[in-house]
């Protein structure tokens, strides 16, 4: 049982501080073998219920109360507790989610610097005055929303915990999260983390389960005040629908088809490991994973040539093997990419990656197409597997159109050394973050995440998702 190490008895929810044993346990599965990895509890409206309940008395008691600079000294700790558990929470979240075990050992580490970011944030966060008018002062106060509901995927439980709970505790909310059915054992580990680092009982509480039932009655819960969600844009829809009853707002966090572009004067050589590196991380089931590669005529034979060669240098194995991917996550997963291969049986593979295993997981080959049509379903579907697609142009008004011709917009990437044509197209570009001459896939603590269309609304990381955790109160007070 692999939070016995945690102290968390198996198949129990946090609530209220105390992990509660709970109902008709679900079978977690290591995806890299199939092995039976531990029990969980399946979630209950009533569970939920429990949950929200001791989170309102948290804000309305000890956490509530707490300054900003405490809140802030628990996320601190917190952060250390993560780097000292680094070891043990890579290979618990490499098993449960199926990634190389050096690319669990990042999100770790990510986990800690959202911790120290936002343990360092809790107390700069500030109103302003305003000029109104004679006799008055007027300011503003920026404030919880009280409780957050998290709602989160399996693909980056430990980064996206990191990103949504840690901004939303610095801000003071008292959070229920519900991990995914999937993948929540670091979920659970980091709750007891923070119980340790000494956050008040309530403040975080963990409600694991499926999404239609647990996830489901958080959504719709009228006692939460603010939902986070990552995930697919299906459910994105329904949690934004569930929402709207209780009038409260929603960050969602969706799906992407991100493009690099590539012209002909980009600095190939140091383009290529970002490349191929943003489409196969986390066996492509990354939100941000760019697997729309934009590449000038002039560069294209080039580009394509070199991207293959890499495609056949790499590994699929067990996580714990630690090759370039590992499985996906489940078998449901496997068989949506495989059925995208299937569609794409029109087309030119060029390179293929290798599976060096015989365990039985759910493994894919990485695939690389390449002259795909713009409107073909490989180059507008989000795929969510280690699939890219490489798509010609012959100008920078042409890659713009094929860049910006999907629904949805999270991240783009500009490889030219061109000044003008940076600036010109990271304006143009409708995408929620551009980089220029690199690509950022699931990193970046400091830098305001999210998306535009169906990828999504609202922003994570950085200052910008500590004004999302909170509301802002206007205090006009007329002294003559
Ligand atoms: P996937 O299909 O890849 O599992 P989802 O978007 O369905 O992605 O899952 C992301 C998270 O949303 C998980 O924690 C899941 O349990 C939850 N979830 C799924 N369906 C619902 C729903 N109807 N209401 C609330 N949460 C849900």
């Amino acid at each position: 049982m692999p939070l016995k190490q945690f102290d968390i008895p198996e198949a129990s929810h946090l609530i209220e501080g105390a992990w509660i044993r709970g109902h008709a346990p679900i079978q977690v599965t290591n995806p890299s073998d199939g092995a039976l990895l531990t029990n969980i509890a399946r979630g209950t409206a009533d569970d939920v219920d429990a949950a929200v309940a001791a989170a309102q008395k948290s804000r309305d008691g000890d956490w509530g109360r707490m300054t900003a600079l405490e809140r802030g000294r628990i996320l601190t700790r917190l952060g250390i507790l993560v780097l000292n558990h680094r070891e043990a929470l890579a290979k618990l979240e490499a098993m449960d989610v199926g990634k190389p075990l050096t690319q669990a050992r990042a999100d770790v580490v990510a986990l800690a610097r959202y911790m120290e970011f936002y343990g360092g944030a809790a107390d700069k966060i500030t109103g302003e005055t305003i000029p109104y008018l004679d006799g008055y002062t007027v300011y503003t106060l920026r404030e919880p929303h009280g409780v957050t509901g998290h709602i989160i995927p399996w693909n980056y439980p430990m980064q996206i915990i990191g990103r949504s709970v840690g901004a939303a505790l610095a801000m003071g909310n008292a959070c229920v999260l519900k991990p995914a059915e999937d993948a929540c054992l670091t979920a659970m580990a980091f709750a007891a983390l923070a119980m340790q680092a000494g956050l008040p009982a309530g403040a975080l509480n963990v409600v694991t389960g499926l999404g239609a039932e647990a996830g489901a009655a958080l959504a719709a819960h009228p006692g939460v005040q603010h939902m986070s969600f990552t995930g697919s844009v299906r459910t994105g829809e329904a949690i934004q629908a569930a929402a709207a009853r209780n009038v409260i707002p929603v960050t969602l966090e969706l799906g992407g088809k991100s493009p690099q572009l590539v012209f002909d004067d980009a600095d190939l050589n140091r383009a290529l490991p970002f490349l191929v590196n943003a489409g196969i991380q986390n066996a492509g089931q990354t939100c941000s994973a760019s697997s729309r590669i934009l590449v000038h005529r002039g560069v294209y034979d080039e580009v394509r040539d070199r991207m293959a060669a890499a495609y056949r240098d790499l590994k699929v194995g067990p996580a714990m093997d630690d090759l370039n991917l590992g499985p996906l996550i489940s078998p449901r997963q496997k068989e949506i990419v495989e059925g995208f291969l299937a569609r794409g049986a029109d087309l030119t593979i060029v390179a293929r990656g290798e599976i060096v295993t015989d365990a039985p997981g759910h493994y894919v080959p990485p695939t690389l197409f390449a002259d795909v049509p713009r409107d073909h379903v490989l180059a507008r579907d989000e795929i969510f597997g280690p699939v890219q697609v490489i798509i010609p142009f012959d100008d920078e008004a042409e890659a713009l159109r094929i860049a910006n011709g999907t629904d949805y917009g999270l991240v783009a990437s500009i490889w030219t050394r061109d000044g003008g044509r940076q600036m010109r197209l990271a304006k143009a570009l409708r995408s929620g973050q551009v980089f220029i001459n690199n690509y950022g896939a699931g990193g970046g603590v400091e830098l305001p995440f999210g998306g535009v269309g169906k990828s999504g609304h609202g922003r994570e990381k950085g200052f910008e998702a500590l004004y999302g955790f909170s509301t802002l109160k206007t205090v006009a007070a007329w002294h003559g």
